[in-house]
């Protein structure tokens, strides 16, 4: 199962949960408020399997 990085509306924290991919789209309870005003980021580890075929600039080329 992939780890999800999720982001509390509420208290603002963001924090990695595992989740299978039929609950990664519903929301998941904050562990530091236990609210469910969650928002589903980004998967870190997604950004990372497909670095080879997409390469993102490191050091700020648009500056
Ligand atoms: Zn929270």
């Amino acid at each position: 199962m992939p780890f999800y990085e999720y982001k509390c509306k509420d208290c603002g924290c963001n924090f990695e949960q595992l989740v299978s991919i039929s609950e990664a789209s519903k929301k998941q309870a904050c562990p530091h408020c236990g609210k469910k005003n969650t928002e589903k980021q980004l998967s870190v580890f997604a950004a990372k399997s497909s670095a080879t075929s997409f390469t993102a600039p490191a050091g700020g080329g648009f500056t």
